[in-house]
């Protein structure tokens, strides 16, 4: 088989702001009044769910922050169903191709795409939803389909905000890891994520510290074995971190941290730190629109439909438990024809 699209970077992808085959080159303007389906979120779930939601004719846009989600961080994806190994830029660059080529198909499919626009709000009145923009758009539609993700969590230490500004604190070793060249790196955090992490440092960094709360490393079997073998590669067990240390440039130069039950915090120095240690839903901007559990994820059930009658959730927004690409890709594709389904009956 063929692989060489995935190392081809997306044509042009930024410049396009939407684009719908009725209406090729008109602006997004032309998207009508009342759309058929808006979807929040461009990952895996979203960009799934505008790939269907157009096909099965829906007039769709896709309202997106960013264009990729969190698979942009991944160095190496190897569960992608049909690519054995590709980077998460890679996928993003191929799903957006699928995307892309919609519009070229004499009008067939309705989709517009607004990329770096974040809803603010979504309300439902009578059978109409609205949802408002940052800059204070309001686009109007039948059905909803939320798929916006979830954030990298902070440890609320004093400090971050600066030492995020300097880049000597990261989350994304695929955006910053070429950062660390030569340098002495602290992961905090001890599942998949801290160990793709390190793997990728791997390649940069003098040396990686991996710093876990508990007594092992959580994550697959296959890249623990790398991680516990890999000669640049440290693994403090059992920690606790109390605090940043930055120098006077805002840079992080030591991490405060208790390793070991009952010990006392010590100061241990490296040139920056990633935090690995999960990831928030981005649904606090829905407020109580919607039912979500005790975590903020967003409560569905196997058609992925919320609380909210024509309101649809997938991904890792919602209360599933296995936050992969290839499940949140699968639920974007159950709630575009669930979506669909309500279109055209008017009720689940
Ligand atoms: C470092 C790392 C490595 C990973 N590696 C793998 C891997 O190898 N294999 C795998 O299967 N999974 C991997 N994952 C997990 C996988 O990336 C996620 O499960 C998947 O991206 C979730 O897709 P999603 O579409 O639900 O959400 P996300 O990917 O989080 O995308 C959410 C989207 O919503 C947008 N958004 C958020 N709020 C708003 C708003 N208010 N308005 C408009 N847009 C909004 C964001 O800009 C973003 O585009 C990895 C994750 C990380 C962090």
């Amino acid at each position: 088989m063929d692989y060489a699209p995935l190392r081809k970077p997306h044509k042009d992808w930024n410049r396009r702001i939407s684009h719908c085959p009725v209406c090729v080159e008109k602006s997004v303007d032309a998207a009508p009044e009342v759309l058929d389906c808006i979807i929040i979120g461009g990952g895996p779930a979203g960009i799934t769910a505008a790939v269907y939601a157009s096909r099965r004719g829906l007039s769709t846009m896709m309202i997106t922050g960013d264009t990729g989600g969190q698979m942009r961080w991944s160095a190496d994806v190897q569960n992608w169903t049909g690519v054995q190994h590709a980077t998460g830029q890679e996928l993003v660059d191929v799903f957006m191709q699928h995307i892309d080529s919609l519009d070229s198909q004499n009008g067939v499919f309705p989709l517009w795409v607004r990329r770096g626009a974040f809803v603010e709000s979504l309300e439902k009145s009578n059978t109409i939803f609205t949802a408002t923009l940052k800059n204070g758009e309001v686009i109007r539609s039948k059905t909803v389909t939320i798929a916006c993700g979830k954030t990298p969590r902070t440890l609320g230490l004093t400090g971050e905000n600066k030492a995020r500004k300097t880049k000597t604190l990261s989350f994304s070793a695929t955006s910053d890891a070429p950062l660390y060249t030569g340098k002495n790196v602290m992961i905090i955090g001890g599942g998949n994520s801290a160990l793709d992490i390190a793997l990728q440092l791997t390649h940069y960094a003098k040396s990686i510290t991996i710093a876990t709360n508990i007594d092992h490393l959580r994550g697959e079997e296959c890249l623990r074995q790398k991680v516990l073998n890999h000669d640049k590669i440290t693994v403090l067990y059992n920690t606790e971190t109390k605090g940043l240390e930055l120098n006077s440039e805002d840079k992080v130069k030591a991490v405060v941290m208790r390793v070991g039950e009952n010990a006392e915090a010590r100061t241990i120095a490296c040139d920056g730190v990633f935090y690995a240690i999960g990831q928030t839903p981005n649904t606090q901007w829905l407020g109580d629109f919607l039912e979500k559990n005790k975590y903020g994820e967003i409560v569905v059930n196997k058609r992925c439909q919320t609380s909210v009658a024509g309101c649809f959730a997938g991904g890792d927004c919602t209360d599933q438990p296995h936050k992969q690409i290839v499940v949140a890709a699968g639920e974007g594709a159950i709630c575009a024809l669930e979506c669909h389904e309500f279109v055209q009956h008017g009720s689940v």
